[in-house]
């Protein structure tokens, strides 16, 4: 039995009866069977699916919304937004997939020779809990654009955002089983993966758990896409427009109550500029309204299990045990639901939890460095390295800064977002692979050369 938990009360929503090893066989064998067509049809017809998707996304977007906002706690206009962004990205692949998915010709000493793309079959989506619409239509709209089923292993504690993407796909036209739900639990994931009608796997979830799905993927041979765990830097150099810069750090931080892979974690500041930057981020950290989700006037939700609320306490007194100053927050707010003060620690060093560890929750690191070549050593003094950003005055010097970086993505004097026109995806234990954009709707197709003498 599955039980999920309003996180802002901490009190059970509703009950799932697991899926038994019938259930799981006939979503499986269903997949197969819905690929098989789906794969011969033309990407022009498989990405009318796409345009009727994100058309239902829209129809029930409170709908949706709401359901996320009750099981992980984000703020209902960031749900509505991330049910919003689902629906820009199915719209860009349904647009742009053929092109995408297009013969590549080249020459060689053939009379014609071609890359063509084709589906490898259905995939296994590990998925987790923060963007619970998004982590799931990211991997989806290309996929299935590309020929391939879907098989959705969700987090259990969004079990009716996973019910309600099954849905959601059927009432937008999706052939029958092409794309299922399994309620399972995460024990139950390997003999999902080791059938043999699953041909690949993609997970976005944490370094620890990415390790053991992928062991199992290589025993079997399977293709794999890693989307992990992050603690990406945001430096501050010397030249930066400060004002700007904290004020963007307050978003780059506390955006979905700081619970995001791709959110900055350690932000690494030139020393002649930290007083004032420091300062004003903490201004800001202190305007943000922490309460319930479903109030419009709140920008903090409570974190979205008790667990992950006490993990990240226990990650805050380590690091002010070993000499962090706490500036603000640092506790749990004393109410029902899982909520956690908005917090900033400042004289952080690299060699203190919260420079090590990735905080999952709304709690920054400020780290002070004397100079732009310290800046960039800290940045990549991690075992991580998914996305970073760089704030400076001199783009030029940004760009130089940005290719000596060691993650997945820089941006020069912007958020850390993922764009569905841009790969996405991380290096080191933040995994491998890439999602979206033109590299990412490859991954899970066999690119098969074609050579005619
Ligand atoms: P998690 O514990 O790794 O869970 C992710 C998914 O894996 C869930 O569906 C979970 O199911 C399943 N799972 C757990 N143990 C498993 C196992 N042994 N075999 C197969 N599946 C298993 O991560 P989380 O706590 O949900 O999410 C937070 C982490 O995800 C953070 O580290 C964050 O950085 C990372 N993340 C990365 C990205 C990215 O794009 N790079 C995006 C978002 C989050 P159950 O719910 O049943 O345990």
């Amino acid at each position: 039995m599955i039980v999920t938990v309003n996180p802002a009360t901490g009190r059970p929503i509703a009950e799932y009866p697991l899926h038994s090893s019938a259930d799981v066989e006939k979503r499986i064998a269903g997949a197969y069977d819905a690929q098989k067509s789906w794969g011969k049809k033309p990407v022009s017809e498989r990405v009318t699916l796409l345009n009727n998707v994100a058309e239902v996304l829209r129809r029930h977007k409170a709908r949706y919304a709401a359901t996320i906002t009750e099981e992980m706690g984000k703020p209902i206009a960031e749900a509505e937004a991330e049910v919003e962004k689902c629906a820009v990205t199915c719209e860009f692949y349904a647009e742009s997939a053929g092109k995408f998915l297009g013969d590549t010709q080249v020459s060689s000493n053939a009379t014609d020779s071609r890359i063509v793309y084709d589906p490898l079959g259905v995939v296994l989506a590990i998925m987790p809990w923060n963007y619970p619409f998004w982590q799931f239509i990211r991997f989806a709209a290309p996929a299935l654009a590309a020929g391939n089923g879907a098989l959705l292993k969700h987090a259990n504690n969004v079990a009716a955002c996973a019910i309600q993407l099954e849905e959601l796909f059927r009432e937008a036209g999706t052939p029958e089983g092409l794309v299922s739900t399994l309620l399972i639990n995460a024990s139950d994931v390997a003999g999902v993966l080791a059938d043999k009608r699953v041909a690949a796997v993609t997970l976005t979830g944490s370094t620890e758990v990415g390790k053991i799905v992928a062991s199992q993927a290589a025993s079997l041979m399977k293709k794999q896409v890693l989307e992990l765990g992050g603690s990406d830097p945001f430096l501050v150099l010397a030249d930066a427009d400060v004002e700007l810069a904290a004020k963007m750090a307050v978003k780059a931080r506390f955006s979905n109550t700081g619970q995001s892979c791709i959110s900055s974690k350690r932000f690494i500041v030139d020393a002649t500029v930290a007083d004032k930057f420091v300062g004003l981020f903490v201004e800001g950290v202190n305007q943000l309204k922490t309460g319930s989700p479903t109030d419009r006037n709140n920008t903090i939700g409570p974190m979205a299990r008790e667990n992950l609320r006490d993990a990240l306490h226990a990650q805050v007194e380590r690091s002010v045990q070993e000499g962090a100053t706490l500036v603000t927050g640092g506790r749990a707010v004393d109410s029902e639901g899982y909520y956690y003060l908005p917090t900033v620690l400042d004289n952080v060093t690299p060699q203190m939890t919260a420079a090590i560890e990735e905080t999952f929750g709304p709690v920054a690191a400020i780290i002070r460095v004397q100079s732009e070549e310290e800046a960039i050593a800290v940045a990549n003094n991690t075992e991580f390295g998914l996305g970073a950003a760089v704030w400076t005055g001199d783009v030029e010097n940004g760009y130089r800064v940005a290719r000596r970086i060691e993650a997945g993505a820089v941006f020069v004097n912007g958020l850390v977002a993922s764009d569905p026109r841009l790969p996405f995806g991380g290096i080191k234990q933040s995994g491998y692979g890439r999602e979206l954009g033109e590299l990412g709707i490859r991954e899970f197709t066999n690119v098969k050369t074609v050579w005619i003498g």
